[in-house]
């Protein structure tokens, strides 16, 4: 019953993140088909016409780093649970970001110990994409980004650290919450769904930051004693 209790729960999260993305979607593309069917007239002059196309542009932009906050790893068919290995799937993200680092000027080193957690693999990839990217992002002139993972006892934890722009008390209070965001074109939501992700893995999670310092964020997991596929076994099955 218990196992059953917690398929609910998980089925509710899934049904939950699709909810919110469509949610989150609706409004920039019924922005979009508006300003199309006003273009539609033909009647407007040149600039409004341009105006209303830059502004159906910067829309749709929002509405694809909405999709990449939320599904940047999505599959049709996703796994429930199973078994990670953090110090695979780490790598795989800091791959995946390296040149955006590089692009900025940004060092990235890593120290990444095998540990193993239960979790849906792609959610935990979303949500540490979300949270490096955030690192890259506040380090604009260039830095350092260092991701650990470490087991710790009956935890594995995972400390991400840049030294950029920093946090106030104030927005350290507020990340996390939907739609908080301090960047022109930020979605406000890469750290909440990064903040569901580690909750629903039954984790938690600590800032320290300070302005124009820089930031450490330590996420804590409940280590899983289940060791992960291995190779052969996954491209098996
Ligand atoms: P977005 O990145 O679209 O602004 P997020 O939900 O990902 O939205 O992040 C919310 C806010 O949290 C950011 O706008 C930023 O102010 C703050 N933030 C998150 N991570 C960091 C970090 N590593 N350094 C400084 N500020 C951060
Ligand atoms: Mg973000």
């Amino acid at each position: 019953a218990r196992a059953e209790l917690m398929k609910m729960e998980k089925m509710q999260i899934v049904s939950q993140m699709a909810a919110s993305i469509s949610h989150e979607i609706r409004n920039p593309l019924t922005v979009v088909k508006g300003f199309i069917q006003l273009l539609q007239t033909g009647r407007l002059p040149r600039e409004t016409e341009e105006r209303y196309i830059r502004i159906a542009l910067e829309e749709l932009e929002r509405a694809e780093a909405i999709i990449r906050d939320y599904l940047t790893f999505a599959k049709p068919a996703p796994k429930e649970t199973e078994p990670i290995d953090v110090a695979v799937e780490l790598q795989k993200v800091l791959q995946m970001i390296t040149p955006m680092a590089h692009m900025h000027s940004i060092h990235v080193s890593s120290s990444l110990e095998h540990g193993v957690v239960i979790g849906n693999v792609q959610y935990f990839q979303q949500c540490f994409l979300n949270l490096l990217k955030n690192s890259i992002e506040a380090m604009p002139n260039g830095g350092t980004l260092h991701v650990a993972a470490e087991n710790r006892g009956a935890s594995v934890v995972i400390t991400i650290s840049d030294n950029g722009v920093g946090m106030t008390k104030e927005q350290v209070r507020r990340f996390g919450e939907p739609y908080f965001s301090t960047k022109e074109k930020g979605t406000g939501l890469g750290a909440m769904v990064a903040v569901k992700i580690i909750e629903q893995m039954g984790g938690t999670w600590t800032i320290e930051s300070a302005v124009q310092k820089g930031t450490t964020l330590t996420i804590t997991l409940p280590a899983s004693r289940v060791r992960p596929p291995t190779a052969e076994q996954s491209a098996a099955g």
